[in-house]
């Protein structure tokens, strides 16, 4: 077996360097810790970007990827099989949407809603063929494909890879007044986070999304809720959207939707929006493969049976008034939604990355975003205990 600084010496030298990590190696992993091949255990605050809101290698969800194993595990969908219909029933209930348009990756779900939009604007709200405008937040974050970075604010993840895919325009974040006025006849859908996860835990004002809502179904645009990282438990409730009894016309879910086990995402809608999908008009080989069903409906039992969304709710509130209650200077806000929470540095702390690494030594696993906030985003089934000693550890780490 290869030790730590073998793992990191071998990803330095043969894999491209699109990401700079943590400087930890993870080996293994189990509810809410991970280890390294040395053995030292952590914490994991980030959950894969809150994809394993599960927890790591959940008994139930392993029993049943296993099961399925022994059975198959890939058809595509030139065929049935026998897992792919039961799941769509389930998470179109758990939703309470309609239909579901079953994918692999975050992106690719992203994608999916911008087609849909997109054919329903031609189809049905007649916008002039070529002319289908999709309004996009600042400082949004929905997915690396080259459609979807050349809507980005952040000069980072576009910069050179141009020239991008038009029909998009960016409007602020948190601002309903923007949005109206943005509006215009081809304007067919918004496309918006909850919570801007990525931009670092940006949580807009109460009642912003029923507005948006509103103010949507006022001009007959779309709203599409991109709930891949804030759905399934993580802020309080299974999605952000019930925090204010809004609907969305187009949802689009990844991550924990498998429990961490694979990449499984869909955009869910309504029939009379997903009817302007035909066949031949949009697919993916893997999506809605027997396996990843498997492993997504056990993955939505869980999250039911355990109530995650009320434990993050609970123990959300606890983590993040314990983080307030530190009142470290190096603090210049503390905030967060159930078990979304994020430190925000003061401009003198020095940037973030000194700190997550300081973390690390001390055996938590956070990352930072941007340049000077941390994420804390454990998996929910995390117990108070477990939070009163990161609480302990954070004090330690920013006590100056
Ligand atoms: C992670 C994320 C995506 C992209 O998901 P991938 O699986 O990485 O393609 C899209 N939107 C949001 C809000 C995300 O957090």
């Amino acid at each position: 077996m290869l030790n730590s600084k073998e793992c990191m010496a071998l990803e330095a030298q043969y894999g491209a360097k699109n990401y700079k990590p943590i400087p930890v190696v993870i080996s293994k992993a189990k509810g809410v810790f991970v280890w390294d091949p040395e053995g030292k255990k952590y914490l994991d605050c980030l959950s894969a970007y809150s994809a394993v809101n599960q927890g790591h290698l959940h008994p139930k969800i392993i029993r049943a990827v296993k099961k399925q194993l022994r059975k198959v595990t890939l058809t595509s969908r030139a065929f049935h099989n026998d897992r792919l219909g039961q799941y769509l029933k389930t998470l179109s209930e758990f939703t309470g949407l309609e239909v579901v348009l079953p994918m692999n990756t975050g992106a690719e779900a992203v994608e999916t809603g911008i087609k849909i939009a997109r054919r329903w604007g031609y189809r049905i709200k007649k916008v002039p063929q070529g002319q289908a405008e999709i309004l996009i937040a600042n400082e949004n974050f929905h997915g690396r494909t080259t459609t979807i970075i050349g809507f980005s604010t952040d000069e980072g993840s576009r910069e050179d890879f141009g020239p991008f895919t038009p029909g998009f325009t960016n409007i602020p974040y948190n601002d309903t007044e923007a949005l109206e006025k943005a509006i215009n006849q081809n304007t067919i859908a918004f496309m918006v986070e909850p919570i801007q996860g990525e931009a670092g835990v940006i949580i807009p004002d109460e009642g912003y999304l029923s507005k948006v809502s509103a103010i949507c179904k006022k001009h007959n645009v779309l709203l599409i809720l991109d709930e891949i990282q804030t759905g399934f438990g993580r802020t309080g409730k299974m999605f952000c959207f019930q925090h204010e009894n809004v609907m969305p016309d187009i949802l689009l879910v990844g991550k924990a939707l498998s429990g961490g086990i694979l990449p499984v995402s869909a955009a869910i809608t309504r029939h009379e929006i997903m009817d302007v999908i035909t066949p031949g008009s949009h697919g993916s080989t893997f999506g809605g493969n027997p396996l990843g069903c498997a492993a997504a409906e056990a993955a939505l039992q869980v999250l039911k049976d355990e109530k995650l969304d009320e434990r993050s709710q609970e123990l959300g509130l606890y983590f993040l008034q314990g983080i307030q209650k530190i009142a470290s200077p190096l603090f210049k806000e503390v905030r967060g939604k159930g078990l979304l929470i994020a430190i925000e540095l003061t401009d003198q702390a020095g940037g973030a990355r000194q700190y997550t690494e300081k973390l690390k030594e001390k055996g938590i696993l956070a990352k930072e975003t941007h340049k000077t906030i941390i994420r804390f985003a454990p998996p929910l089934v995390i117990k108070k205990k477990e939070i009163d000693w990161a609480l302990s550890v954070i004090k330690d780490v920013f006590t100056v």
